[in-house]
């Protein structure tokens, strides 16, 4: 019966542990600087239980929605609206607004999941879902997908300059920042993710091609698997393990193994 599986290690946190992190862990000034990097208007989202069924009794009903935070007067009023939902995730919209509401552009992103890789013991996507363990995912998945980030970086670095590698608490992503990546239109970017699909990269194209525009905000907690969401650098990818690498593991998991250890 085991619907959901992810390496050890790994578990959902808790509204109390939620809350510890967004109060006195997570790091607004990292967010500030990822932020600022995009000019223009930034819209935020959450989600307080749709996977994890774990919320605040209050937003029952509101539990499985994506929820826009747009209107906010800094990031900290932002913290402080997330501290209120205690979210599963925190997301931010890769469209660059004016402050009339029009979209100026999209941030061009990859999304490399273990769920999308093949797996020599669970086998594919459609494996999983079959067995309905389309979210869950293993240490071989994982490893995988660090290869394909290395490898998408560096087949992306021929076309663009700046980009930047997140480690999302599952898989990772390649956020593209360059100025002519925003300007893509819906046909550019549908043609760049089935060409990199095409090479065997194990992307999830909805992202890349724009349909799902919200990402995982970078210094986040994603609070299905208790990580933080972590920008790495191209050197770092390689030898980085999520599984046990410090600084993507929230300082209530530490606390916990201190008490069962002693
Ligand atoms: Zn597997």
């Amino acid at each position: 019966m085991s619907k959901f599986f992810v390496p050890e290690g790994m578990r959902p946190a808790t509204l109390e542990e939620r809350k510890e992190f967004y109060n006195s862990e997570f790091n607004l000034e990292a967010v500030a600087s990822w932020i600022n990097m995009r000019k223009g208007k930034t819209k935020f989202a959450v989600i307080i239980g749709r996977h994890t069924k774990i919320f605040p009794e209050e937003f029952k009903a509101d539990s499985e929605t994506t929820i826009i935070l747009d209107e906010y007067v800094d990031l900290e009023d932002v913290r402080r609206q997330i501290v209120d939902f205690l979210p599963e995730a925190v997301y931010y919209d890769r469209n660059i607004y004016f402050e009339n509401d029009h979209a100026l552009g999209q941030e061009l992103a990859f999304d490399v999941d273990p769920e999308n890789i093949v797996c020599p013991i669970h086998g594919t996507l459609a494996d999983k879902m079959k067995r309905r363990q389309g979210l869950s995912f293993c240490e071989i998945e994982l490893e995988l997908a660090k290869k394909q980030t290395i490898g998408l970086y560096e087949k992306l670095g021929e076309q663009f300059s700046d980009l930047r590698v997140v480690y999302s608490g599952r898989g990772f992503h390649i956020h593209v920042l360059d100025q002519e990546a925003y300007a893509l239109n819906a046909e550019e970017r549908i043609k760049i993710a089935s060409a990199v699909k095409a090479e065997g990269f194990g992307i999830d194209a909805w992202v890349t091609e724009g349909e799902m525009r919200l990402i995982r905000l970078p210094y986040s907690l994603h609070g299905m698997v208790s990580r933080i969401a972590i920008p790495l650098k191209k050197k770092e990818i390689e030898k980085f393990n999520p599984i046990s690498d410090k600084k993507c593991i929230p300082k209530f998991l530490n606390e916990g193994k201190r008490t069962t250890s002693s």
